[in-house]
């Protein structure tokens, strides 16, 4: 099987977001697509390692919400990367309850559903829902997957449907979280000590010479 195809898939970039006992959580998908236009549904594909997922499978309501291309990068850091377990990952964002659900200012736009139907598989659950409600809140271009990779040189979280093991850029100093591959004029060692991954928010000190 000649992987590279699955390269030509197209996908977005969201959050998927939903409540664990009144607890704001979410993580980042980009397998979202929309089903059907009436009753309008969408589907959204989460691992069964996502928080998330059981967060969704056990209030049996989510979102979708979908990042533009200028929208804040640590968005996709916090919730990509790290896990609403252990972390709110709301914290360092404005956010506000919309269509009973937490969905984060800075997005583009959101999707409220109700899960109507589900489908497992190996490793990620698929949630179909029905939509509730949504709105648009920025007229941003949407981002998409390729834009992820190819202009924030952002890496696939190891819980993405689309993450394939080979994917271990070379590069020179990448982001222990995140696996962002520094590439800036100035060289790694001279950036300030303050300075942070712009996709994720990790300290420099999170950075390994590769
Ligand atoms: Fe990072």
């Amino acid at each position: 099987m000649n992987k590279k195809a699955f390269y030509d898939l197209s996908y977005g970039v969201y959050l998927c977001t939903s409540w664990d006992e009144g607890r704001p959580v979410g993580c980042v998908a980009n397998s979202a697509m929309q089903i059907t236009s009436e009753p309008a549904t969408l589907a959204v594909s989460l691992n069964h390692k996502n928080h998330t997922n059981k967060c969704v499978s056990d209030t049996g309501y989510f979102s979708v919400c979908v990042l533009a291309e200028d929208c804040d990068p640590t968005l996709i850091g916090k919730f990509g990367f790290f896990s609403s377990k252990d972390r709110d990952k709301f914290a360092d964002f404005p956010w506000k309850v919309r269509g009973k659900l937490p969905v984060p200012d800075g997005v583009k736009c959101w999707f409220t559903c109700r899960v109507i139907d589900k489908m497992e598989t190996g490793t990620h659950t698929v949630f179909l829902g029905e939509v509730m409600d949504a709105d648009v809140l920025s007229d941003g271009t949407p981002m998409t997957y390729a834009y992820y990779h190819k202009v924030l040189k952002g890496k696939t979280a190891a819980n993405a449907p689309t993450y394939q093991a080979e994917e271990k850029g070379g590069g020179r100093y990448v982001c222990k979280i995140c696996g962002y591959v520094y590439d800036g004029k100035v060289p790694f060692e001279q950036l300030p000590d303050d300075w942070v991954c712009p996709v994720c928010g990790a300290p420099k000190s999170q950075f390994e010479k590769r």
